[in-house]
């Protein structure tokens, strides 16, 4: 176990938004943080110590960051599997190569979530359109095509509902590396982050309800409106996750959940710090980016209750320009990534507001 002292340097690969904020909570603990990433003009590089701008595949370039650098950690998912195996062979690097090995691909994400007992739709890998109408016989319409790498927001995949939609949506994916699943009627999105330490401890934050637009999140309300047992449920299904994986660092478990379905599907899982839990830089005594700093740092991890009902809403696009009303207003936690261009769909910042009870259902599970 490494337990770093203040003053430590976190290298971070990626330097979006997630890494942004993972900085600031490492400034927070009085960790320096050094930004590695291809990109120019990222969020986090106004607000990091140090930054370089190599490809994840410079071998001379990753070489020299993890010599300058205590500990690596990364704020996004596809990275090479290599980058992060080469950096650990000269500084500590969690989450593992072998975590991001399992959740880059969804086959494989799957088949481990299935051998571990953690229940997720029906699903098969096809490589031909000719695959797919046989795995089809068995799963049945309506169904999920989903490309296994490099998905997100719903980019990569269609809902085939019946064989005549079946050969657009094959030749729109244009992939032989396909997933098939069933579809899944649930009721609720929820999330669960769950953080564990370097040695073995684990922390959850209370599960939030997603609601998603345009395939983009939109809004996460926590804790998500379902009976107490079942949110004692996901939480549940979330440690046993991340303690099968041997995970260090905090990890999302996206779900279904479905009122007519006595059990909890997993959807996805994502190797880092989640959207769906920036609720919990002002929701609760330790965020979701802190807690990640804690355990990589080998402290202690920190207390994740809620101090109230939490609802974060995304700002996607121009919904930034509406900057002014949320200054305004004084329960808005206003949040702006520094991005300059409000392209559409793209994250621009958050705005989270916290209620002081826990009583406002308006629906619920
Ligand atoms: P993903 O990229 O796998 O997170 O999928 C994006 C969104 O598509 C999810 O948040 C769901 O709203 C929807 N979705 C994905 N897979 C399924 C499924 N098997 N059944 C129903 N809806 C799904």
């Amino acid at each position: 176990m490494i337990k770093l002292e203040p003053g430590s340097v976190i290298g971070i690969l990626g330097g979006g938004q997630l890494g942004r904020m993972l900085a600031m909570a490492a400034a927070q603990l009085g960790y320096h943080t050094h930004i590695y990433c291809p990109d120019e003009k990222n969020p986090a590089e106004q607000v990091t110590n140090r930054l370089s701008r190599s490809s994840y595949t410079d071998e001379v370039a990753l070489i020299r960051f993890a010599k300058v650098v205590d500990v690596v950690t990364y704020e996004f998912e596809n990275i090479p599997v290599e980058t992060v195996e080469l950096l650990n062979q000269h500084v500590p690097t969690f989450p593992s190569a072998q975590v991001l090995q399992v959740s880059q691909d969804r086959l494989h994400e799957k088949n481990f979530l299935n051998k571990i007992g953690v229940e997720t739709a029906p699903y098969a890998a096809v490589m031909t359109e000719g695959e797919a109408v046989e795995a089809l016989k068995i799963i049945t319409y309506p169904a999920v095509l989903k490309t296994r790498r490099f998905g997100y927001d719903g980019k990569g995949q269609a809902i085939v509902k019946s064989p005549e939609e079946l050969s657009a949506a094959w030749a729109m994916l244009n992939s032989s590396d396909i997933i098939i699943e069933g579809f899944i009627p649930f009721d609720m999105e929820i999330s669960v982050l769950a953080a564990r330490g370097q040695d073995g401890e684990i922390k959850c934050f209370d599960p939030a309800e997603n609601i998603h637009k345009n395939h983009i999140l939109d809004l996460s309300i926590a804790p998500a409106r379902i009976a107490p047992h079942l949110r004692a449920q996901a939480v549940g299904i979330a440690c046993h996750i991340v303690a099968e994986l041997e995970y260090v660092g905090v990890l999302a478990v996206e779900f279904f959940v479905s009122s007519s379905d006595p059990v909890f599907r997993v959807n996805e899982i994502a190797p880092r710090v989640h959207n769906s839990g920036h609720w919990s830089i002002e929701a609760c005594p330790t965020s979701q980016f802190e807690q990640h700093i804690r355990a990589i740092c080998g402290l202690p991890l920190g207390d994740t209750s809620l101090y109230g009902r939490a609802e974060m809403k995304n700002l996607i696009g121009d919904d930034i320009l509406d900057v002014a009303l949320y200054l305004k207003d004084p329960d808005a936690n206003f949040h702006h990534y520094g991005k300059t261009h409000a392209r559409p769909g793209r994250k621009m910042g958050h705005v989270t507001r916290i209620l002081p009870t826990v009583g406002t259902n308006k629906k619920s599970i």
